[in-house]
């Protein structure tokens, strides 16, 4: 009997296209094209020098996300009561119309201020992600400081070197040290593994990780720093103190390149590996092990990450941690120096997408992160403006994934606030929404896009076509524009016609040639990557005693105790400690098939991640009568959480670690894990101390 053999049907074509999702890797992707509406695989773009062929499952299975059964489809209006989720669909005419009379009446009433467009980084293409500023500079609506994510490790990597950029990462593979600190980058930035891997192969590198759990990146090095967190800044103080001490610091690189060697080494001298122990946890013996790897090895790259930023001393951590390779010298090597992000490489003219033309600098800047203050009224946090009472909402879920939850849902289910959410999925922030819009996914439209742990622009044009009537975030923001009398070219342009002219205008070339190249290899050459003419501040010195008031950054917005930042790399004592009423550190990291809340609507991500959990040792759960797996609470000013335990001896003593972004309804309650973080501003410049709370834990009943 003939045997039927049934094959998948052969991708028509492949597309090329770029990760949009908010993670530095922004991968350069191949996208398997299946017929004008269906993506099968995609795959990290071999020929890419730091995709390299790789990117991360969660991506690799973007099908299941794209083509998803809950994907939004038509335009929705609120039918029921706030927050019932009962939503009856409507014609676009009539949901936008909707949404320019709520908009226009509450101008009339309250002012243009009155008015907040709420934006973040679920794409990071700089046309469906900026161009909202178009509107909001248009209509003179309030605008905001973007303070969720990197304020603080930008301004504090800017502290010492004056700029947010470094060394090509791919370098990463010519090094003799790798220092991975504060990402989980095995699981959160994949190419980041790749490069360090090779290193290691090739070159026999070592591979140093500093985390504050025992994560996939922590397990696959050769020496796993642990500590607890928010103590960075003393495990960088006691790594410098001993290359002082041994006569590994590079006194001719010192005096030539920084601002004040002899300072910083007397300040050290109290600072030795014990003292650092007993802040961070971590045996001496370990920092001592660490510090001889720096001090031996000059081809030494710290590729630092965000997660150590997230904390009340996470700006000055982030410098105290960049200070190393100035004092080793290893800037100078090839494969050394300190990464971060390479932000500053790309000098764009953004003015047609965000037509910064029109921005008036007397509209008031709120701060992103106190949206909950900000919706309950906080005359503070609404900066002497008027409440706010409209709001567009696209690319993110706040509902979920800003700190202070408990406010932020009495904010929402204010009566007198009327919401409109443009979205792929209905999230909890689309559920309390008064007009849903649905969104294109990326591989739906045309944008472009900038690497962040990388130095490249790359295009992610439209592949296919979206499901239903999903419209982009720039049909959206233009056709708003027209009913509210909104006047700026960059609305009369479609967003190729966007992409080309900026391009043109920052002086990349063009969307043809983008087009036809998939990418531009940006990164500037090495002596400027190194800083080897000198740092980028006028006498060309690292700062180890930064002017904090004063770092390069882009937002004019001092937040926090500016003026008590540590005048040299220390441990800032400003964490919430654990107390008698809180004995526990609980940190949010990040889980590996979510991204903050994005990817939580997809099974296979949901499967393998299982359900809330945090991580707590086996005994600390002793101590507390807490079985593997039981439910407990998680509590403390701020409210309380639910969730599952998992006994882990990956953790210090004292401190809980509960991978996110779950959606709230995962947790019994309701309650997800952003009701436990504060929204108290970071200095100096602002942010959420996501990794950085006091709580107590408690079990509610047995394992079963
Ligand atoms: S590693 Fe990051 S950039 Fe790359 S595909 Fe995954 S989410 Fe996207």
């Amino acid at each position: 009997m003939n045997q039927i053999v049934r094959t998948r049907p052969a991708p028509v074509r492949m597309g090329a296209s770029a990760c949009p999702h908010d993670c530095p890797s922004t991968c350069a992707l191949e996208v398997e094209i299946v017929d004008e509406r269906t993506i099968g695989r995609v795959r990290g773009a071999q020929d890419n020098g730091y995709t390299a062929g790789v990117v991360c499952a969660k991506v690799a299975r973007y099908a299941e996300r794209a083509h998803h059964p809950d994907r939004l489809t038509v335009p929705l209006l609120r039918r029921g009561a706030k927050g019932s989720g009962e939503l009856i669909p409507v014609s676009w005419d009539a949901a936008l119309d909707l949404v320019a009379e709520r908009f226009l009446r509450a101008q009339e009433r309250h002012g243009a201020q009155t008015v907040w467009p709420y934006y973040y980084a679920g794409t990071m293409g700089l046309v469906m992600r900026d161009g909202i500023h178009r509107l909001r500079h248009a209509k003179k609506y309030s605008g905001f400081h973007s303070s969720i994510c990197v304020n603080p490790a930008f301004s504090g990597f800017a502290a010492g070197t004056g700029r947010v950029a470094g060394p090509d990462p791919r370098e990463m593979a010519k090094s003799d040290l790798v220092v991975i600190w504060g990402t989980n980058a095995a699981c959160t930035q994949v190419n980041v593994m790749k490069h360090a891997v090779r290193a290691r192969k090739e070159r026999g590198a070592k591979l140093v990780a500093v985390d504050i759990y025992m994560n996939s990146t922590m397990e696959q090095a050769d020496l796993p720093v642990l500590i607890r967190p928010g103590t960075d800044g003393a495990l960088a103080c006691a790594v410098m103190h001993c290359l002082f001490r041994d006569g590994r610091a590079d006194w001719d690189y010192l005096d030539r390149y920084t601002d004040a060697p002899g300072e910083l080494e007397q300040h050290l001298r109290a600072r030795d590996p014990h003292w650092a122990a007993s802040i961070t946890g971590c045996p001496a013996a370990t920092i001592e092990a660490f510090a001889r790897l720096a001090g031996e090895r000059k081809r030494a790259f710290f590729r630092l990450g965000y997660g150590f930023s997230r904390s009340r001393n996470g700006a000055a951590n982030m410098h105290a941690a960049s200070a190393i390779p100035a004092v080793t010298g290893a800037w100078l090597h090839e494969g050394g120096g300190a990464f971060h992000n390479n932000q500053d490489i790309y000098h764009w003219n953004k003015k047609m997408i965000e037509g910064s033309d029109m921005r008036d600098p007397a509209v008031r800047m709120l701060d992103q992160s106190r949206i909950g203050a900000i919706l309950c009224g906080d005359e503070t946090a609404l900066a002497g403006g008027p409440p706010v009472t409209a709001m567009l909402i696209q690319n993110t879920n706040p509902l979920s994934v800003a700190p202070e939850q408990e406010r932020v849902k009495r904010g929402f289910a204010r009566e007198d606030l009327f919401v409109c959410v443009h979205e792929q999925f209905l999230t909890e922030t689309a559920r309390v929404a008064d007009v849903v819009l649905p969104a294109t996914m990326f591989v739906e439209h045309d944008d472009v896009y900038q690497g962040g742990g990388h130095q490249h622009i790359l295009l992610g044009p439209k592949l296919v076509e979206p499901p239903g009537q999903c419209r982009t975030n720039h049909e959206v923001i233009c056709a708003l524009a027209a009913r509210l009398g909104a006047k700026h070219p960059g609305f009369a342009m479609t967003a190729r016609e966007l992409i080309d002219w900026t391009l043109r205008n920052s002086g990349w070339g063009t969307l043809a040639a983008l087009e036809a190249k998939r990418w531009i290899d940006c990164q500037p050459d090495f002596d400027t990557s190194h800083y080897v003419r000198g740092f980028a501040w006028p006498d060309g010195k690292f700062r180890f005693k930064p002017d904090w008031r004063n770092v390069p950054f882009r937002s004019p917005f001092h937040a926090g105790p500016v003026d008590a930042l540590p005048k040299l790399p220390d441990h800032w004592e400003v964490i919430e400690e654990a107390d008698e009423a809180h004995p526990f550190r609980l940190a949010t990291s990040p889980a590996r098939h979510f991204l903050n809340s994005s990817f939580t609507e997809m099974l296979t991500s949901r499967a393998r991640e299982g359900r809330p959990e945090v991580m707590i040792h086996p005994t600390d759960a002793g101590a507390l009568a807490i079985a593997d797996g039981s439910e407990v609470v998680l509590g403390n000013a701020r409210g309380e959480v639910r969730l599952h335990a998992r006994l882990f001896d990956g953790v210090r003593r004292g401190v809980l670690i509960a991978e996110s972004v779950w959606p709230n309804a995962a947790h019994a309650d309701g309650r997800g894990i952003n009701t436990l973080t504060g929204a108290d501003p970071i200095a100096p410049y602002g942010g959420a101390a996501f990794h950085d709370n006091k709580v107590f834990i408690r079990a509610t009943r047995a394992a079963g």
